[in-house]
């Protein structure tokens, strides 16, 4: 298993796929984008199989989430879909992804096993996503949220984040339109990720913040904060349910103690932490001819190092030097 010396397990892994995007959205890179990683530093889809072939079989790993940069960029999605799903014993497989082509793959993702998907949607206003995102692509992803639905990959969660001054005011709208859909929303907090180091405290809207707003217009009681576990958001019921909302405090209410989460970079590294700064490079490993046996050995070891929690708050935090794109959110 992999456990850390605090006795968190982690059983959910987050795998990205790419550090490539097709959007520019602020809270995350620069409007003229970032410097790839060259393509011979990638692990190639038989590696990425592998890598998570050895997690599930022997490392107890039990949810894979396939993310990025944006997953859909990566040709050989379905088929690493279709290899996680075949995996013994069957891990969900889920995909995290911007929504630009989904239309296309929806069907295909959900005949290779896929589970469920969460497409990133900030604003209802196509100006207001080309401000915020730097691409006019608001009907792309419209679109390719109505074909995951279709497509039985439910329930659709929608991911926002929300920031001063450019959507903040939609925190409401966005609920209607979920609600209306039949999607389930997730308010994510700013974290300060962003390639730029851009964020500010006082820039980020606050789970209270969103909290207050939507209560201006919904009536919002806690749901099963009882068994939260180590699910990151926390969900209310929307006007007495069955419909709920999930805010994601990450920075104001962290929920590290019951992490359960690793993540795997594009370029085959180990992250015990959304916020670690140091990585455990198995890419390099299995290029040298590790046996699935080292590179277990040296996954527990990387998870062992995990720190109690993400540090924000503390006056030594520093901002990993890789953005959010290139860590896999
Ligand atoms: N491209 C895909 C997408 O847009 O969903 C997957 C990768 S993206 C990094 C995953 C999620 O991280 C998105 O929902 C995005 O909004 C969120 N995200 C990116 N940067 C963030 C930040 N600085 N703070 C909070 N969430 C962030």
């Amino acid at each position: 298993m992999l456990r850390d010396s605090f006795g968190r397990v982690a059983t959910d892994l987050r795998v990205s796929l790419t550090d490539k995007c097709n959007l520019r959205c602020t809270y995350c890179m620069p409007p003229e984008g970032l410097d790839w990683l060259p393509t011979a530093q990638l692990l190639t889809a038989d590696e990425i199989v592998r890598l998570v072939r050895v997690g599930v079989e022997r490392l107890g790993i039990t949810e894979v989430r396939y993310t990025g940069g944006e997953p859909l960029l990566r040709r050989e999605l379905v088929d690493i879909v279709t290899r996680t799903t075949a995996l013994e014993p069957r891990p969900q497989v889920l995909l995290t992804t911007n929504g630009i082509g989904l239309a296309r793959v929806a069907e295909p993702l959900a005949r290779a096993g896929l589970d469920r998907v969460n497409v990133s949607l900030d604003t209802l206003d196509p100006a207001t996503f080309k401000r915020l995102a730097h691409r006019d692509r608001h009907a792309d992803v419209i679109e390719g949220l109505a074909a995951a639905d279709a497509a039985g990959l439910r329930p659709v969660k929608v991911n926002a984040v929300l920031m001063r001054g450019v959507n903040d005011h939609e925190a409401v709208p966005l609920l209607r339109f979920c609600l209306a859909q039949g999607y389930e929303l997730r308010f994510i907090e700013q974290m300060p990720l962003d390639a730029q180091h851009g964020w500010t405290r006082e820039g980020m809207i606050t789970a209270d913040e969103i909290l207050e707003r939507l209560s201006s217009a919904f009536d919002l009681a806690p749901d099963d904060l009882e068994q939260r576990g180590s699910a990151p958001a926390e969900r209310f019921l929307v006007d007495g349910g069955p419909a709920r909302v999930g805010v994601i405090g990450s920075v104001t209410r962290p929920f590290c103690g019951a992490c359960d989460r690793v993540r795997l970079t594009a370029d085959g590294q180990v992250r015990n932490c959304l916020f670690a700064t140091e990585e455990s490079d198995l890419k390099s490993a299995m290029r040298a001819g590790a046996s699935d046996d080292d590179l277990a050995a040296r996954w527990i070891a990387a998870v062992s190092r995990k720190r109690a929690g993400h540090g924000i708050d503390d006056p030594s935090f520093l901002q990993p030097s890789r953005p959010m794109s290139a860590i896999g959110g």
